[in-house]
């Protein structure tokens, strides 16, 4: 039976109220020491600016923190990263996951139900249409944090996603507290700063951000999935990996976390990688071309990143 989780301290317009709390709790138990000294050198606010409004993301509604130190992030943005983390997270599972290690014989937690990717990727266009014009998240028929029912299969990977959202969230929060732990939003005020120094200081932000993420503690892989779903969630908004004035190329940003990761050539981060490409292939017609066999997910990776370039 789906059940409505709302509590009067959740508030906001949009589903995504529910989670909230999570945000901030995660973020300041994850390292409490770091986000104090930061915020008793008055780099950083106490409080995030959470900005309820029902508008689209290109209406200035991604996140960003100011030269107060306080960090502002909006609901539509938040919705659309929930979104993405349960589209990516579905796909993965029951469309490579489970067949994979059905075919190996291996056993499988559960059924393979490929109706869940259908309604997933339902989800998923509500999301891409948040990027240009705000709707309401329709509660009663797509899946979503808020009014859902616990017990069933979709229960399952709503709360998988919930855990999901909160690392994505996590990184991205970190990369602007990063920002006003060295300061960039003074430097950037004060000095004369060259398109590609300014780019420089984003790297410089993911990379703090993802040291901080992976060196507290938490499931390193599900930390890798959240920061590589932060990062390449910004795909779907155009044809290309271009970062534009104030941003490094998608591509760049995904290759620095990637070197940072270390990880594993058999690692889940490369199917991810690997279907976020493809999607996004699929989304503007890129027409990119697959070669009949692979060794890893890393080399298709590789081989999709060489032909967009
Ligand atoms: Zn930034």
């Amino acid at each position: 039976m789906k059940i409505n989780v709302k509590k009067d301290t959740h508030n906001g317009e949009q589903p995504i109220r529910v989670l909230k709390h999570n945000l901030t709790t995660r973020l300041v138990e994850r390292n409490e020491e770091y986000i104090k000294s930061l915020q008793s050198d008055f780099k950083l606010n106490k409080n995030i600016k959470y900005h309820i409004a029902n508008l689209p993301l290109t209406e200035n509604q991604t996140p960003y923190i100011d030269e107060n130190g306080t960090i502002n992030i909006h609901e539509t943005y938040l919705s659309y990263v929930w979104c993405v983390c349960y589209f990516f997270f579905v796909l993965h599972e029951e469309g490579v996951a489970i067949p994979e290690t059905i075919k190996r014989n291996n056993p499988v937690h559960k059924l393979q139900n490929p109706e869940l990717i259908t309604e997933a990727k339902k989800l998923f266009d509500y999301a891409k249409s948040l990027i240009v014009s705000f709707d309401i998240w329709d509660k009663e028929n797509l899946p979503n944090p808020e009014f859902y029912d616990e017990k069933s299969v979709e229960g399952w990977y709503i709360l998988k996603t919930n855990d999901l959202y909160v690392e994505v969230l996590n990184f991205i929060l970190y990369h602007e507290s990063a920002h006003a732990e060295f300061e960039h939003i003074k430097k950037l005020k004060s000095e004369k700063i060259r398109v590609e120094e300014r780019k420089l200081l984003e790297i410089e932000a993911d990379t703090r951000a993802i040291e901080l993420i992976l060196s507290n503690g938490r499931n390193k892989i599900v930390s890798e999935l959240g920061i590589t779903i932060g990062l390449a969630s910004i795909l779907f908004f155009k044809n290309n990996f271009s970062g534009g004035s104030k941003h490094p190329d998608i591509d760049k940003r995904l290759e620095n976390a990637i070197k940072i990761f270390n990880t594993n050539d058999d690692s889940p981060t490369w199917t991810i990688l690997v279907l976020f490409i493809k999607v996004w292939d699929e989304q503007f017609t890129l027409g990119l071309i697959n070669q009949a066999y692979y060794n890893t997910y890393k080399d298709l990776y590789y081989d999709l990143i060489s032909q967009i370039k």
